[in-house]
């Protein structure tokens, strides 16, 4: 099987067609119409085998992660997503495996509606990386610049899931079984908040989503802004998987645990009224954690109001 074998029996078959796709693969490069009066929004994210999923991970999770991981840039951007293009390293054209793996790509494709069109395939050690692109009306893409004081600081769904997969997965956590699955579910197969990204423009003042820990991103939306902001513990939405072994992993899973690909974004007082209606609509879960403040810094607070000063704070490669 050759490069172009694979790219034909893999790649090129797709669930999801689209009018705005003037020429997909099969050509030197694509040919994609960006709708008049928006903005282009682009993206990319490299996964390597070993560094960002386990070198056993099953292939349909790969190819999920893979989209997933891209779609919440999307999102955190407030963008409609239409359009990725995929390159590809891998250690032999193996069938199997390559079934399994367009099979978890192009079913969250056709969930959002996206397409391939184009890529690159070589041979060498299993690394790959997608890049998104979709689109905003001009001028309303949701940045990270934008939080005020006084604004609201919310996030979607629930934070530390896929911190307790991993540690479940590295054999560091028992926990009951019925937990198990939707934690391992959750970190090899994020779901990305795309609806609700696109629901949050002309409501949140700033937006990101959560890959690398609440206090690293966060932190990004303060620097990104120039502001500080006051958070409190008690109120972060953690999973129901949390019960059981909250004394044993504290807080940081919820804080410091990258990969749940929930949104973070902060909201004007006078915008709360259009929040709950959009997340009505959109049908994620907001909960309110904190808020932004003047002074530089984030101040996380126990329930006693004392502050609480995390042991990591994120995940970074060259750290
Ligand atoms: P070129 O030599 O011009 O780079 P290639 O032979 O690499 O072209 O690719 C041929 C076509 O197949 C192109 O349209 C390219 O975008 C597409 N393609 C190659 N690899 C992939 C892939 N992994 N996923 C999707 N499309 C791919
Ligand atoms: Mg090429």
């Amino acid at each position: 099987m050759n490069e172009f074998d694979i790219i034909r029996e893999y790649f090129a078959p797709q669930p999801v067609t689209r009018p705005d796709v003037v020429m997909g693969i099969g050509d030197d490069a694509a040919l994609l119409t960006v709708p008049d009066e928006h903005e282009l929004v682009v993206t990319t994210d490299m996964l390597v085998a070993g560094v960002h999923f386990p070198e056993a991970t099953d292939p349909h999770s790969i190819g999920h992660k893979a989209l997933a991981v891209n779609l919440s840039d999307l999102a955190a951007m407030g963008a409609t997503p239409a359009w990725f293009t995929l390159t590809i390293s891998l250690p032999q054209a193996e069938p199997e495996w390559l079934k399994s793996f367009t099979q978890g790509m192009f079913s969250l494709a056709r969930q959002h509606e996206v397409v391939l069109v184009g890529g690159d395939t070589t041979r060498g050690p299993l690394t790959l990386s997608v890049q998104a692109m979709g689109f905003v009306p001009r001028w309303q893409a949701l940045m990270r610049s934008g939080a005020k004081p006084g604004d609201r600081i919310y996030v979607t769904g629930h934070l530390g899931e896929a911190a307790l997969g991993l540690l479940l997965l590295r054999g560091r956590l028992q926990l009951p079984e019925e937990y198990q699955r939707p934690v391992l579910d959750r970190l090899n197969r994020p779901l990305p908040r795309v609806a609700a990204g696109q629901g949050l423009r002309g409501v949140a003042s700033a937006c990101i989503d959560v890959s690398d820990g609440l206090v690293a991103d966060l932190g990004h939306i303060l620097e990104a802004s120039q502001v500080g902001a006051r958070v409190q513990l008690n109120r972060l939405p953690l999973s129901l998987a949390y019960d059981p072994v909250f004394e044993q992993v504290g807080w940081e899973p919820a804080l410091s645990g990258g990969d749940d690909y929930e949104l973070c974004f902060t909201v004007p007082a006078e915008r709360e009224p259009a929040l709950r209606k959009a997340a009505a609509r959109f049908g994620v879960p907001c909960v309110q954690i904190g808020e932004i403040e003047r002074h530089p810094g984030l101040r996380l607070v126990d329930e006693q109001g004392a502050l609480y000063s995390p042991k990591i704070s994120g995940y970074d490669h060259f750290r």
